[in-house]
């Protein structure tokens, strides 16, 4: 069976993509620093035979070498993931994940992997006019977030034009589901909302709630990890993404009504960086990878809900 590196892997996203390589028999390396990872993300899959988890930066080229020799595929899904972190710390996010980035790549060209998928996001599109956003839009990237993502996916795409190997950038859209971190100041909304209002409080909307995302069950972007990994394709961006679109005041109804709550919430000033909504185009990833996404935005809500019920 393939040999994959996986990156972040303490992460929500790339912990729930380690278990789900190793479900499908890969053998599976994960590196992370915790930085914004979960020690427990680590704990819960340590003890599985096929997994080697490291705790590293990938900022180390001696770490990144050793753990990238004789991976077929690498997962780059490290990175200082937040748009208002990154407007109150540019530096460390920058060299995170810009620095990160470069020394991910390097290590996969000196040790001749198959395929390299990175981690982008929606956000380097910015605030558009047009929706859905489509691959073939200029990026307007409105933070340093958002800047890191687009040097992120760029250096990684050219990478298949200089070196032996095939890369594949996916802009993921608010991704949400399990193992996801609800606490600190920045926190993602879906679990930052589920875990206030399990026990009874109100959420904060910044802005006027109108504003509206493509809120994407994490099962949907492992699937187009992994299509992008196995299939043929090389030096392409893809939307990771459901389709769709729903306001955050929608997703705050939506929480009281599967969780049997009336919970008013709160609303503040809207925060530098936000872009106003945001809404994808999946025909390329259709198209060319084969992806469709199988967990629309209720079912997705529920077994998150489920999850943090049980947590
Ligand atoms: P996360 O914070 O849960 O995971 C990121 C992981 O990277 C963390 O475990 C963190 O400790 C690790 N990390 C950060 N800097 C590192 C370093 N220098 N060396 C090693 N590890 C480091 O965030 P996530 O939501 O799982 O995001 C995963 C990827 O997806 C990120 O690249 C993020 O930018 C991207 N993304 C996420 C979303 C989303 O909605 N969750 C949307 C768009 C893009």
């Amino acid at each position: 069976m393939p040999t994959a590196l996986v990156t972040g892997a303490a992460g929500f996203i790339g912990s729930n993509l380690v278990e789900s390589l190793l479900d499908r028999g890969y053998d599976v390396r994960g590196i992370d620093n915790l930085e914004t990872g979960r020690a427990r993300n680590v704990e819960r899959l340590q003890s599985e035979a096929d997994y080697t988890f490291r705790e590293g930066d990938i900022r180390d080229a001696d770490v990144m070498a050793e753990i990238t020799a004789g991976a077929d595929y690498v997962f780059h899904q490290a990175a200082v993931p937040s748009v208002p972190r990154s407007v109150e710390d540019p530096v460390t996010t920058t060299d995170a994940n810009c620095t990160g980035t470069a020394t991910v790549i390097d290590a996969a060209r000196n040790a001749d992997v198959d395929t390299v998928v990175v981690a982008s996001s929606s956000s380097v599109y910015g605030s558009t006019e047009q929706l859905p956003k489509v691959e073939t839009m200029d990026s307007r990237p409105e933070s340093p977030y958002a800047l890191s993502k687009y040097y992120t996916e760029n250096l990684t795409l050219q990478a298949s034009d200089f070196y032996d190997i095939d890369t594949v950038a996916l802009r993921y859209f608010n991704i949400f589901g399990p193992h996801q971190d609800p606490e600190g100041e920045y926190a993602a909304v879906i679990p930052k909302f589920i875990d206030l209002m399990l026990d009874g409080e109100r959420p904060v909307i910044y802005g006027d709630g109108e504003q509206s995302r493509d809120f994407t069950f994490v099962e949907n972007v492992i699937q187009a990890n992994i299509l992008a990994a196995e299939g043929d394709v090389s030096g392409e961006m893809f939307n990771a993404a459901c389709g769709g679109r729903v306001t955050i005041n929608e997703l705050v109804e939506t929480l009281n009504n599967l969780l049997g709550t009336d919970i008013e919430p709160e609303y503040d000033d809207p925060r530098p960086g936000d872009v106003r909504h945001s809404h994808a185009d999946i025909s390329k990833a259709r198209e060319l990878l084969g992806y469709e996404p199988t967990v629309d935005f209720s079912e997705g809500l529920e077994r998150t809900i489920s999850f943090y019920q049980d947590e």
